[in-house]
């Protein structure tokens, strides 16, 4: 007798993630707000985390806009658990168990070594580190209950290799992924992926803001400073906040269930771990 093939189970292949919440941090601008619309767009309801209503209220506003469904927002700031775990149980009394969290919320500050403070160090590590921490702690009884959930976290290339002049957000950022990492393998028969997606240099005001930077320094303009980093992968370009939030879409729909403990680099080619 020839073997049936076999068929997945019937997902809405436009909407994968119609009856999924997802929370995203830092959703009011740059990469998480471009990371909040895809996953609108893939069907999810929205809870969008910042510290900034205004930017906030508008994502919500463009993302009801452009794909109807619901998106709420709130402020908490990341890295303050108090204030983490108030915003997690409104949104959980709002939009249901949140399934899927994205811990993009983050900063990059520049400096030389030996002009790195330890309060720069600390403030590197509490927003690119300790608020994923959090956040994920936040999130994960409902997950483990539900036996299902994606984490996804937004690192950086600079968690997989080394740059000159950002020795504690490469810190934070590889510390990051060594979390993912360590999560994902005792999560891994739970129901639960975890994974980090790591973007080369973004058109965001982060990069807006290390160009000015540069220019500062180097008495180059912001104009040559962009292109210098846009210089710096292969395609000598800067990466889209679409490119990067399309990777995170992807990863918390069912195609990706069997992917976790990943670093997913969209970089242009720049590194190739
Ligand atoms: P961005 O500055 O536009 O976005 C960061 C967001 O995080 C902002 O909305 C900010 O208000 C929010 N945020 C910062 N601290 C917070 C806190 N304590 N609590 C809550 N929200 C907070 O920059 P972006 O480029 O969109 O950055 C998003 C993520 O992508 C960051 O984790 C960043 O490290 C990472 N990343 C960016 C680039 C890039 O080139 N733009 C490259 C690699 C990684």
């Amino acid at each position: 007798m020839t073997a049936r093939p076999r068929v997945a189970a019937p997902i809405d292949a436009a909407k994968p993630l119609a009856g999924r919440h997802a929370l995203v941090t830092g959703a009011g601008s740059g990469i998480g707000a471009a990371i909040a619309a895809e996953l609108a767009r893939l069907g999810a309801r929205l809870t969008l985390i910042g510290r900034r209503p205004g930017p906030l209220a508008q994502q919500c506003a463009t993302i009801f806009e452009a794909f109807g469904g619901e998106c709420r927002h709130d402020t908490a700031d990341v890295t303050d658990a108090a204030s983490i775990a108030a915003a997690f149980a409104a949104a959980a009394d709002w939009g249901g168990p949140i399934d899927l969290l994205v811990n993009n919320a983050g900063a990059a500050e520049s400096a030389p070594f030996l002009k790195t403070d330890l309060a720069m160090l600390e403030r590197m590590l509490a927003v690119n580190l300790r608020g994923a921490f959090i956040c994920t702690q936040a999130a994960l009884p409902a997950m483990l209950a539900g036996r299902m959930g994606r984490i996804v976290n937004i690192a950086s290339t600079a968690g997989l290799t080394g740059y000159a002049y950002v020795a504690a957000y490469c810190a934070a950022k590889h510390a990051l992924i060594g979390l993912t990492r360590a999560l994902a393998r005792e999560l891994a028969a739970r129901g639960i992926t975890v994974n980090a997606v790591c973007p080369g240099y973004t058109e965001t005001p982060l990069v807006d803001r290390a160009a000015a930077t540069i220019a500062a320094k180097t008495g180059k303009s912001a104009e040559a400073a962009r292109a210098a980093l846009a210089a710096s992968n292969p395609m000598r370009r800067l990466m889209t906040p679409d490119e990067v939030a399309a990777a995170v879409g992807w990863l918390c729909t069912p195609a990706a269930a069997a992917v976790t403990g990943q670093s997913i680099v969209i970089a242009g080619g720049e590194i190739m771990p």
